[in-house]
């Protein structure tokens, strides 16, 4: 799950000369491999698939490619919901996770044919008025105190996310007593989680709560969704997840708590968008200006609008600088972009190379909640995204925004009969 840099100086130039700085790059063979790799880890369980989420790489080239590799589409969102279809992911391919969720959106997942996952326990009449009681319902279950978060996703108990404990039990009754014949059972309790155990830990949590439900309810779930939230190695010390051992672990409970308890065949499915693309998306670069005060600053060509994450969580994010890896990091640099914020930053005190203005640097594993997260604040555009194909040629799959684009929503013919 380890990301490697695909180019080597010369391509990297080669393609500079086509595509200006800064976009982000995508490495084709690189996520073929991975999602490969994910589904042969888990392919004892039954039915699963991994619903990418469409918020991490909402590009429907990306989105087609991972069809193609057989996962399916996580969404929460109308525009999402067009993405999924626009890259032929329809029906029980695509998981509707929102939440907060307006009416026009639960009608449109229904229309497609989406496995609705409710929020929340008013939502199943919101949903019954808006399209009707699907055939099949899924709750997105929080369990509180009973289980920590981390920081991105923060502590379950104060998280607007799902249903408590209590309420879960409840919303099962309510839609059987509707006349819903299938179920579903999610949860998403964490974020960039590298711990082997945590994962674990959360299939046995569903579980546990599969066996209780059937117990008190004579409710059978049919399938559970463990949610997305597997981590990357951002760092280079840090280790990818060993995704054989999560595997045979989740298998074990598997066998003890659902085999055990008669409940098998139980599907389980993932929603994981960061570890599916994550690694092996790169921003790349250009140092536009070199500042020495306080301390020393080198200004890129792209800024938080590319890429928010350093910024919004402190996230770091590996840096590299083009035909200088060998050399030794003895600089120290803020990295940073031109907006007026002050955390419009990519990386605090780097330990770098010397670096000089036109120097190219790659951004590590931005492949994931990164151009997505992007914003027009300070009237910054945002960069384009080219995916390198298996065959090394570049495709560029999103050009890069224009000042037509940012000004696109405003009419300056308007402005001329109005009177300030
Ligand atoms: C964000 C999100 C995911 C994906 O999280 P990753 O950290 O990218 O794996 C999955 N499901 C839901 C409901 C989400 O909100």
């Amino acid at each position: 799950m380890l990301g490697q840099y695909p180019l080597t100086k010369d391509q990297t130039l080669k393609l500079l000369k086509m595509y200006p700085t800064p976009f982000h790059l995508y490495d084709e063979k690189q996520i073929r491999t991975n999602a490969r790799r994910l589904k042969k880890a888990f392919d004892w369980m039954p039915g699963f698939k991994n619903y990418f989420a469409v918020k991490a790489l909402p590009n429907p080239f990306i989105m087609k490619i991972l069809r193609e590799e057989g996962m399916g589409a996580d969404c929460s969102s109308m525009a999402e919901l067009v993405l999924a279809e626009k890259a032929g992911i329809v029906g029980k391919n695509i998981m509707f996770s929102s939440n907060d969720t307006p009416a026009d959106e639960l009608v449109a997942a229904s229309k497609l044919g989406a496995i609705i996952n409710l929020d929340d326990i008013s939502h199943i009449d919101f949903l019954d008025k808006a399209a009707g009681m699907p055939d099949m319902v899924s709750f997105r279950y929080n369990p509180g105190p009973l289980k920590e978060g981390n920081v991105i996703i923060g502590k379950p108990e104060e998280a607007k996310y799902g249903l408590t404990r209590e309420q879960i039990f409840e919303a099962y009754k309510i839609v059987s007593d509707k006349g819903v014949k299938r179920f579903g059972l999610h949860t998403m309790v964490a974020s960039n989680e590298l711990g082997e155990d945590y994962h674990v830990g959360t299939a046995r949590m569903l579980f546990d709560l599969v066996v209780e439900i059937h117990q008190k309810l004579g409710v059978r779930i049919e399938m559970i969704d463990l949610g997305g939230g597997y981590g990357i190695p951002y760092h280079p010390g840090d280790k990818g997840i060993d995704l054989e051992l999560v595997s045979r672990q989740i298998r074990d409970e598997y066998e003890k708590l659902i085999v055990g308890n008669g409940l098998a065949p139980l599907e389980i499915v993932m929603e994981n968008g960061r570890m599916v693309t994550g690694p092996f998306g790169w921003l790349i670069s250009r140092v536009r200006h070199i500042k020495n005060i306080y301390r020393n600053y080198a200004g890129l060509d792209a800024s938080m609008a590319n890429l928010m994450r350093p910024g919004m969580y402190g996230s770091y994010h590996h840096i590299t600088v083009l035909g200088k890896e060998k050399l030794p990091s003895d600089h120290k640099y803020d990295v940073t972009g031109p907006l007026c914020e002050n955390n419009d930053k990519f990386a605090v005190e780097r330990m770098l190379p010397e670096l000089e203005i036109g120097d190219v640097i790659v951004i590590h594993c931005t492949g994931a909640h990164g151009h997505a997260m992007g914003f027009n604040y300070n009237g910054q555009l945002r960069s384009s995204e080219i995916l390198l194909r298996e065959n090394g040629e570049a495709f560029e799959i999103r050009r890069a925004e224009t000042l037509e684009d940012y000004f696109a929503t405003l009419d300056f013919n308007k402005l001329e009969g109005f009177k300030a």
